[in-house]
């Protein structure tokens, strides 16, 4: 890695296995690693002994502090001071990960910068549930959406009255807190009641928790055995799948 460049990690789902074989290069090279939270101990031990390690917190796509605004500077200062600068990010950096806002902050401080794509969790952890995201002969697409809003909420750009009836498969991130909602308004907009759906809590890793339910069901289930964030949730026919191809919890 150069001096006074930045390269955008993504750390993986949780399974250190599933670092790639770039991002573990670039971590034992860097003289500086921001990191999120959702990035486990087992990938951060691979960071290089000296080098420091920032917590930058909860980045999440709602974001909270510390601003993506002190995120986009330190990046930048710590490049221009001439260090080899690593942003680790959960699972994909371009996937819900704020990754395009701090490459185009890089960009436009004229920073050079690379990104090392991750194992998302949004396929990966269906995978680790039993739960192909597509299927020959059960589905043929997926879609990735956010589940941060409210699908009434106006601020919201998530299309859910044409996801309802679009995408064989949908793969909802960050939407454990509004499961009712969400749920409610695949349903108000046609999604079939008994559709097959599941939530799989920390995916990839020792700690996951898997929820099989209906549309209709699914997030009194998921209250009911309590899960918690991270939380990725699968809507579709592949779902049903899990009753054979389940292999990890
Ligand atoms: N860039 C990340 C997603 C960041 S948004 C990626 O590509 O995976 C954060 C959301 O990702 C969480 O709210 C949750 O929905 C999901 N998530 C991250 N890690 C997860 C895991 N191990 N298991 C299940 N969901 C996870």
């Amino acid at each position: 890695m150069r001096p006074g460049t930045v390269a955008l990690v993504g750390a993986g789902p949780g399974d250190p296995g599933l670092l790639t074989l770039r991002a573990a290069e670039l971590l034992a090279e860097a003289d500086v690693v921001l990191t999120d939270r959702l990035v486990g101990k087992q990938v951060l031990a691979r960071v290089r002994d000296g080098a420091e390690l920032v917590d930058v917190g909860k980045t999440s796509w709602t974001g909270t502090a510390p601003r993506q605004e002190e995120i986009n500077a330190q990046l930048v200062a710590h490049a221009r001071a001439g260090r080899r600068v690593v942003r680790l990010k959960g699972g994909d950096p371009f996937v819900f990960g704020r990754g395009s806002e701090e490459a185009a902050a890089l960009a436009a401080a004229g920073v050079p910068f690379e990104v090392v794509p991750g194992v998302t969790s949004a396929f990966a952890a269906p995978a680790y549930a039993g739960i192909p995201v597509t299927a020959r002969g059960v589905t043929q697409d997926v879609c990735v959406v956010t589940g941060h809003l409210d699908p009434d909420d106006p601020a919201s750009r998530v299309r859910w009255r044409a996801l309802a009836t679009g995408p064989g498969t949908l793969v909802i991130l960050m939407g454990q807190d509004r499961l009712p909602l969400l749920t409610a308004g695949l349903l108000r907009y046609g999604r079939p009641a008994d559709t097959p759906a599941a939530c799989v809590e920390r995916g990839t890793t020792a700690d996951q928790r898997v929820v099989v339910s209906t549309l209709e069901r699914l997030a009194d289930d998921v209250a009911a055995a309590g899960l918690r964030a991270p939380v990725a949730t699968v809507v579709g026919e592949v779902v049903a799948l899990r009753a054979t191809l389940r292999w990890f919890d």
